[in-house]
Order: C-alpha cells, then sequence, then structure tokens
C-alpha cells in the first residue's frame, strides 16, 4: 500500500459470501466511477473467488485513486502444498490483493478459528508483503460483564513482535453490532479507540502508522457520527458495502471528516 494511505481515512467493504460475477462485476464497476475521494482509502473484499476478476478490472478502471483489493482472509499455511480449499497469502499477492482481513469474528463463529491460527495467517501475511487488517471485538456477553477492555487487549496482543513496514491496522468490530443494526454509541467507540491506540503504542513502540478502523453496522446515517469520534480512522463496512449509494456515502462522510 502506498504510504500516503496512513493519513487518509479507510472505507473498505466486506462483501462477505454475497454476490455473483454480473452482480460483483457491476458492484465494483459502479464504486469505481463513484467521484474520486482524494482524503480516502476505498477499499473492497469480494469473495475469494472473485478476486482475480476484480484484479482484471481494477487494472482498466480510469482512477487516479485505485481501489484497493482486498481479501477476506488467508491461508494459516503458507506458500502451497496439499491444503484442499485454501488459498496462500502468496497467491493473493499474485492476483494484486493489497490488504487482507484477519481475526473476522465470523471466521471464529464458524470456522472455529483460533488466535494460533491468526497468528500463521498475519505472518504469512506480512511475508507476502500484503497489509494485514485486523479485527478484534468483545461479545455481548464480555461486554456486559464489562470484560471489553481485557478481551481486545488479548486479542491484540496476537501482534506482538511482529515487524511492521508499513503500519499497523486494526478494525473495532463489537461482535454485538456485526449485522445487528445495533451501532456502539460514539462514547463507547472513542473509549476503545482510545484503548487500542495506547495498546498498539505499547505494543508496538512509538513511531509505527496507525489505522483504526470502526465495523460494525455502519452505514449511510452513522457513518458521519462515527468518523467524527476521535482515533476513529475509517470503517469496515459489510451490509452497506453492497449498495453501492449507501456505500458512497460513507465514502463521502470519510472524505467531509477531518
Ligand atoms: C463486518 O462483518 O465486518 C461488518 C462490519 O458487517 P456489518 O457492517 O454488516 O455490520
Amino acid at each position: 500500500m502506498q504510504q500516503g494511505v496512513w493519513q487518509q481515512k479507510w472505507v473498505i467493504g466486506n462483501w462477505k459470501m454475497n454476490g455473483s460475477s454480473a452482480q460483483n462485476t457491476r458492484l465494483l464497476e459502479e464504486i469505481c466511477a463513484l467521484p474520486q475521494a482524494d482524503k480516502v482509502c476505498v477499499g473492497v473484499a469480494p469473495p475469494a473467488l472473485y478476486l482475480a476478476p476484480a484484479a482484471a478490472q481494477l487494472a482498466v478502471a480510469d482512477s487516479a485513486n485505485p481501489i484497493c483489493l482486498s481479501a477476506q482472509m488467508a491461508s494459516r499455511f503458507n506458500g502451497s502444498g496439499a491444503y484442499t480449499g485454501e488459498i496462500s497469502a502468496p497467491m493473493l499477492a499474485d492476483v494484486g490483493v493489497k490488504l487482507v482481513l484477519t481475526g473476522h469474528s465470523e471466521r471464529s463463529l464458524y470456522f472455529a478459528e483460533t488466535a494460533e491460527q491468526r497468528r500463521s495467517q498475519l505472518e504469512h501475511i506480512l511475508a507476502a508483503d500484503l497489509q494485514p487488517l485486523l479485527c478484534v471485538g468483545e461479545s455481548l456477553a464480555q461486554r456486559e460483564a464489562e470484560q471489553h477492555f481485557d478481551t481486545v487487549a488479548a486479542q491484540l496482543a496476537v501482534l506482538k513482535d511482529l515487524s511492521f513496514v508499513n503500519g499497523v491496522a486494526v478494525a473495532y468490530e463489537p461482535v454485538w453490532a456485526i449485522g445487528t443494526g445495533k451501532t456502539a454509541t460514539p462514547e463507547q467507540i472513542g473509549e476503545m479507540h482510545q484503548f487500542i491506540y495506547d495498546t498498539l503504542l505499547s505494543l508496538l513502540g512509538g513511531g509505527v502508522n496507525i489505522r483504526i478502523l470502526y465495523g460494525g453496522s455502519v452505514n449511510d446515517q452513522n457513518a458521519a457520527a462515527i468518523f467524527r469520534v476521535a482515533h476513529v480512522d475509517g470503517a469496515l463496512v459489510g451490509g452497506a458495502s453492497l449498495k453501492s449509494e449507501a456505500f458512497a456515502a460513507i465514502i463521502r462522510a470519510a472524505q467531509e471528516t477531518d
């Protein structure tokens, strides 16, 4: 990723397991046609099957501010080998991916991904010269038990002793806010983003670029208020990234917030 993105807000669309060839081509066409937002790094993470066609589509798109092709995950196994169904970080880099999500709560919930596996993924993503975006966040039970800071601190510990050449990117996604229509309040977001920022500084030391995104039911109505919170450097957007008008409004809100 280019150096300038560390001063921009990031708006990354996680398309999850949605769309078809025709639908995803059209959605990407609509996103490429949006007015250029020079203060925003825009990314999309289509299902893995559609990454190579998306890369081909982006290669011919006329855009001064290129869209950051992103993957929803990388295998915990590296390179190549007998791992049926897996896609390694070097393979993602090979087709033009720049950023890879890791630690999404749906990966732990449905695929029992562990912190150890996440650590392997991170190592391979970094070794392939890709930018990881580590997702962290507490469950409703953990928040109600006031364990949200401890939970997030434990999730961030996976970054210890990794070397980040460009910078570190984290998405705070309270599990209870993902796909539920419930958004964390600006106060909840603000205190957690400050906590993540302080924890990253103590884990990694100063002098490292940091981006902390919020994710969890971000939409065209609430994005502006979320972007005004201190240490909110962008958004990881699920459902609303599947509708180009809503995604465009979120990008606009990021562009208009300093
Ligand atoms: C996500 O799954 O990363 C996400 C933020 O989803 P949604 O915006 O739909 O809550």
